[in-house]
């Protein structure tokens, strides 16, 4: 399987050539030639498989460049009981009989559905750097889940370094203290002082300074990742071979989204042949994509309006992976994709009002809905009195809007996306205690840390960077 940009058609190899590179040249994602399809006989051969030989069966068409065997055993190594909490890996849990279901995808080390293909990353980069012979210095941003799952995949990782900038003082407690309590020599951790964005500005300085990077090997695990979507787009089939439907009925999925990688995954699955009918694309009070579903027109969001809420890995005005459903809206046109966005690019609106893209979108099947904070808090309350279930507010926006647009008859499967202990003081709020934690992280806020606080420049920070490496090569 050979991958292309969205923007030009420009060819960018084989999965593993993907896998390690961020954006194409160009500007776009890399999206594959074509999207493999199952027939309604091969989906019914995959209905019961372990979650491995599954994965093994969804994942394989599109990466042609790892030998079968070592495949198969990367993903052996990665969904493991002892990993995610269970045998099923992605438990699959009906709310009453209310057609209701929770997906519960956080049993993972960061407890956030991030881990699940987070994981595999760790893995496939291991595996990939060993065979080329290869390092690599992973430099992200983040403002909670990413940032933990990437660190608990990439833990004794010999070829890779992690450096995780973080906005100094601004994450949960629990957040910040399961970053900051790693303490593993290819992980640092790095407070800046100012916000999210400025974290991210300084990974984008980074990136634009071509001979910094290629000196130090940096590399991302970002969003846009063409391995996590792929890993993601399989539990997807996991979860509606569970619902034991009778071949070819439909499933609806509702997916608390920000940059809109968990739901494509969806969406691919779909493009797969995977019985799906609605996708709801979950927002909060930052509702970009509720505005592009209900209205025909994207704009993104600047900064400044982007609203910080209770929860806060949705707090997102701009869907990173959005480009890649917008591709295929346009049945593969990278002609159309590369003007958009350049209109994107351009800060103006893409419309798509009473235009033939518009009606695709129609056909696709996702939907859009969003919350409200104290629709999270009631939500909560709701599930945990009707179903005596403790769900946390991303999965919450989740539950609300998946309910909303409940159809009579057919399955509603909301992806639990975060664990509440994450979140234990909206969840407090919501019904009264603190939720349950698993117990490798009782009193984890009171365990030392190991974090670095570096003003908010780039020069500060990649002189951090650099120090830190060339200890490294010096033993
Ligand atoms: C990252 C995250 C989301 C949003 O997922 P996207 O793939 O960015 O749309 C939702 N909920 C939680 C808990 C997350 O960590």
């Amino acid at each position: 399987m050979q991958y292309v940009s969205t923007r030009g058609h420009q060819r960018l190899g084989t999965f593993t050539d993907v896998l390690l590179s961020g954006l194409a040249p160009d500007g776009g994602l890399a999206m594959p030639e074509q999207i493999p399809t199952f027939s309604a006989a091969e989906l019914e051969r995959l209905r019961g498989l372990p979650y491995t030989e599954l994965a093994y069966e969804v994942m394989r068409p599109f990466i042609s460049d790892i030998p079968e065997d070592d495949l198969r055993g990367l993903l052996r190594q990665t969904y493991r009981a002892e990993v995610f909490g269970s045998e099923e890996i992605t438990p699959l849990t009906a709310l009453g009989d209310s057609g209701l279901y929770l997906l519960e995808l956080s049993g993972g080390p960061s407890l956030a559905f991030k881990d699940m293909a987070m994981q595999f990353l760790g893995h496939a980069f291991e595996y990939v750097l060993e065979r080329d012979d290869r390092r690599v210095n992973i430099l992200g941003a983040t403002s909670g889940d990413t940032g933990s799952a990437a660190e608990y995949a990439m833990l004794g990782k010999e070829r890779v370094n992690v450096f995780m900038l973080s906005p100094h003082g601004r994450m949960s407690r629990f957040q910040q203290a399961q970053m900051y309590s790693l303490n593993e020599p290819n992980i640092f951790n790095i407070a800046i002082e100012g916000v999210f964005d400025d974290c991210q500005d300084l990974v984008k300085a980074v990136n634009a300074d071509a001979e910094f990077k290629a000196r130090y090997d940096i590399g991302a695990v970002n969003s846009i990742n063409w391995g996590r979507v792929l890993a993601q787009a399989v539990y997807y089939f996991r979860a509606y071979f569970a619902l034991g439907l009778p071949a070819g009925a439909e499933a609806d999925f509702c997916v608390p989204s920000g940059n809109f990688g968990n739901v494509f995954a969806g969406y691919l699955a779909k493009a797969m042949g995977l019985p799906i009918g609605q996708l709801m694309v979950a927002s909060n009070e930052n509702s970009v994509l509720h505005e592009f579903f209900s209205g025909g027109v994207y704009h993104v969001w600047p900064a400044e309006r982007v609203a910080q809420t209770s929860s806060p890995s949705m707090d997102i005005g701009k869907a990173s992976n959005f480009e890649r459903f917008l591709y295929l809206v346009a049945g593969g046109d990278a002609v159309q994709t590369a003007g958009w966005w350049a209109e994107v690019g351009a800060g103006r609106p893409v419309d798509l009002r009473g235009t033939v893209h518009w009606d695709a979108v129609a056909a696709s099947g996702l939907r859009a809905g969003r919350s409200t904070h104290a629709d999270r808090l009631a939500t909560i309350r709701r599930v945990d009195t009707e179903f005596g279930r403790l769900i946390d507010p991303h999965t919450a926006d989740g539950v609300l809007v998946g309910k909303r647009f409940q159809r009579p008859g057919v399955p509603m499967v909301c992806l639990e996306t975060a664990l509440p202990a994450k979140f234990g003081e909206t969840v407090e709020e919501a019904v009264g205690r603190l939720p349950e934690r698993p117990a490798q992280f009782e009193g984890i806020e009171d365990r030392p840390r190991r974090c670095e606080v570096l003003p908010n420049d780039v020069d500060a920070l990649k002189g951090f960077i650099a120090g830190q490496l060339d200890i490294k090569r010096r033993g």
